[in-house]
């Protein structure tokens, strides 16, 4: 009757202490948490024995098919996702055109080509993606849109619109979802104010400096806090659940101390990157990304936000480029923003959160599982260990030791900013809805097996 049991691990039940269990999955989900020894007749035991069993990770925000074609990305992303600990992920997508027509194709490419499961977000950019939210949301069944608020000036000259993408925009998006599922929507904000940059590099763009010092003076750590504020306000206004993407500031992290960051329809998030990295890496102009990297105590702001529940999610962020796209002609200003980063985020948030800075496996699987779930209608189909859930389950060696290697990318980009960093803490198996898909580093399953969640609305 089970179909598979994982014997003799320490199972990590997110927001709980780690504790001795079995696991009995049937189906494809999770049939049972047991007493060690007191599951019998499985067809298969994978044997725990000196691991963790944690929920798969799911990586709330990554970009397959933002520079490269969906078809490109999908395969290798997904493998290096499950190889890292992903089980389930959320992608964004970007389009000038109508997403009626465009979200059947991702669909379509998506469960050709993937290891995982996903979900969509959908970016708005236009007057015709705001008219046909309610379509979009129903027919497929996506609930998380994104508003970038560093197009602001650019809406012309990159998607031919004349709707201004600013506070105003952002207000009459979260209007409309309030009307369609108010209780299901979530919007997501890129916080940058572009005014605010604008007005750094004016100031300082004859001491223009190849450096990712003087890349992040383009973009102060204050042109986030100024929008972070702003997002506050309305998501109090109009009580729409929202999403504060790739947070990356000790300034941010100060706003969210503020009585209105404390409501249940506030979000944030941060990423490996801003986690792992500062302006001194080595890893120089390829870690150019928006909002940029910053300091040693933005860093350790950050952590201490994930810990103490300011910071409710980590997103890899995971942009695939190659370095001669990313590096543009040569020349500071055109270096584009973003690189591959996929499957890090457990790995991170072990050497990091766990061994660094001593948060509880509890609250790690929380941040990495079910509350990326919980706020975007994933749970507890996801999320979460527990009877009747998706059996998407990762076993965790916590003192592996490995360094990342540039094969941390595969074919679809080619280098990676976190090459040479040594982690400690690594999954060393990977199940998805009780398919054992990934194993000491090696690819078990086929592409094609990824299913698209719709969600709820
Ligand atoms: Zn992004």
């Amino acid at each position: 009757m089970t179909d598979l049991a994982i014997v003799n691990g320490t199972v990590v039940i997110p927001g709980s202490d780690p504790a001795q269990m079995d696991v009995a999955i049937t189906g494809g989900v999770i049939s049972g948490l047991v007493e060690q020894g007191s599951i019998t007749g499985a067809s298969h035991v994978v044997d725990a024995t000196g691991l963790h069993v944690l929920p798969g990770a799911i990586d709330p925000h990554i970009h397959l098919g933002g520079y490269q074609p969906l078809g490109t990305d999908t395969e290798p992303g997904t493998r290096l996702a499950a190889l890292g600990g992903v089980t389930t992920l959320v992608n964004y997508f970007k389009a000038t055109g109508s997403y009626l027509d465009l979200v059947p194709e991702y669909i379509k490419t998506f469960e050709r080509d993937s290891h995982i499961d996903a979900a969509f977000h959908l970016q708005l950019l236009t007057e015709p993606h705001l008219l046909e939210l309610e379509t979009t949301t129903r027919r497929f069944g996506i609930t998380s849109y994104k508003i970038n608020l560093a197009w602001k000036g650019r809406e012309k000259a990159v998607f031919d619109s004349d709707r201004p993408v600013d506070n105003g925009w952002v207000w009459s998006v979260m209007e409309a979802m309030k009307e369609i599922a108010p209780d299901k929507m979530v919007l997501n904000v890129h916080c940058e104010n572009q005014e605010l940059k604008n007005e750094a590099k004016r100031r300082i763009s004859d001491e223009m400096s190849p450096d990712l010092e003087f890349y992040e003076r383009l973009a102060p750590d204050f042109s986030e806090t100024d929008s972070v504020l702003s997002m506050m306000l309305l998501a109090r206004v109009t009580g729409v659940t929202t999403y504060l993407v790739h947070l990356s500031s000790d300034l941010t992290m100060q706003a969210l101390e503020l009585p209105w960051a404390e409501s249940d329809h506030l979000f944030g998030e941060t990423c490996p990157h801003y986690l792992m990295h500062t302006t001194d890496s080595a890893a120089e102009l390829e870690l150019t990304v928006s909002p940029p990297v910053r300091h040693k105590e933005d860093q350790d702001a950050l952590w201490e936000a994930l810990a103490d529940g300011r910071l409710d999610t980590v997103g890899s962020d995971s942009n695939p480029i190659l370095r001669d796209t990313k590096m543009g002609n040569g020349e500071f200003w055109s270096v584009k923003p973003g690189f591959d980063s996929v499957g890090l985020i457990v790995p991170s948030l072990l050497d990091g959160g766990y061994h660094r800075r001593g948060i509880g496996l509890g609250r790690i699987a929380e941040i990495m599982a079910e509350s990326p779930a919980k706020i975007f209608g994933l749970y507890p189909q996801k999320g979460t260990i527990a009877s009747g859930s998706d059996a998407d389950l990762i076993l965790v060696d916590l003192d592996k030791e490995s360094t990342v290697g540039q094969e941390a990318t595969a074919e679809h980009s080619d280098f990676s900013v976190f090459a040479g960093m040594t982690l400690r803490g690594w999954p060393v198996a990977t199940i998805s809805r009780g398919e054992l898909i990934a194993q000491d580093g090696h690819m078990l399953s086929e592409p094609g097996r990824g299913r698209y969640l719709r969600r709820e609305t």
